[in-house]
């Protein structure tokens, strides 16, 4: 004898035999029914309170536009394990976000990387190049960097040089404080370019017979057909001191 399976009603707590039913694609399903009977499931209904109170409508408004997803869920919680109540999930909230006419989008107080590029009128990998240098995120998810105005300002200050050449009526549209706008455009008119640094002088020393070599750069000592080094490998034997192919490297100056 097969056992069949039971489960317990949600309203008066009996075991009863959950329906089978046809589906097109499964064939026979198990019913998803969770009470034993028409009026278990009226009860049901009328006893799990989802309506949202006038309290959660405030907090939702409130966090809106300025908190991220996993702090609204937090907060949430907090609140549903005050009032006894079972927490609500992101779909529930991204609901009624949707009927009380606000974004969950937290772009308002919050710059995320190709917004702040759109605004300056610059690429997006110099932006994200910023945030490598000094520009302090506030959090991140698992593909956005969430920058705040205020870490913005506060990077601008510290190295205008790397907003060169962006246009005033630009900078004004990301950066609040003005007088660094027009101080940034009237000193940097002109797009500085970083990229070129002095070539430092590499030294190659061979291990075995210790003849020296000097190249003019990196670049330099790559193109040696002797060598047959690449760059990177040359660039880790100067960072690591540590041998390839039988031969070290040292900058000489
Ligand atoms: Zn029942």
């Amino acid at each position: 004898m097969t056992k069949k399976w039971t489960r317990a009603c949600k309203t008066c707590s009996k075991r009863f035999e959950a329906p089978t039913i046809f589906n097109g694609t499964h064939g026979q399903i198990i019913s998803p029914r969770q009470t034993c009977s028409a009026t278990c499931a009226a009860k049901f209904t009328r006893s799990s309170s989802k309506r949202w109170t006038a309290e959660e409508d405030a907090l939702l408004m409130d966090l809106a536009g300025s908190a991220p997803k996993f702090k609204i869920l937090k907060t949430f919680n907090r609140h549903a394990l005050k009032n006894g109540q079972i927490p609500r999930g992101w779909v529930a909230i991204r609901k009624r976000a949707h009927i009380l006419k606000v974004s969950l989008k937290i772009e308002i107080d919050y710059f995320v990387i190709p917004e702040l590029a759109r605004r300056l009128g610059i690429g997006k990998a110099r932006a994200t190049y910023w945030t490598k240098i000094g520009l302090k995120f506030c959090f991140k998810t698992k593909t956005r960097k969430y920058i705040s105005k205020e870490a913005l300002v506060e990077f601008a200050r510290k190295r205008p040089d790397r907003f060169s050449g962006i246009k005033y009526g630009n900078l004004i549209l990301a950066i609040d404080d003005l007088e660094l706008c027009r101080f940034i455009a009237a000193k940097y008119p002109k797009r500085l370019d970083f990229s070129l640094r002095p070539a430092r002088r590499v030294v190659c020393i061979e291990s075995k017979s210790n003849t020296r070599r000097v190249y003019d750069s990196i670049s330099a000592a790559k193109r040696d057909s002797n060598l047959y080094l690449s760059r990177r490998s040359i660039e880790r034997c100067l960072k690591l001191k540590i041998e390839a192919c039988g031969y070290r490297f040292e900058y000489l100056d």
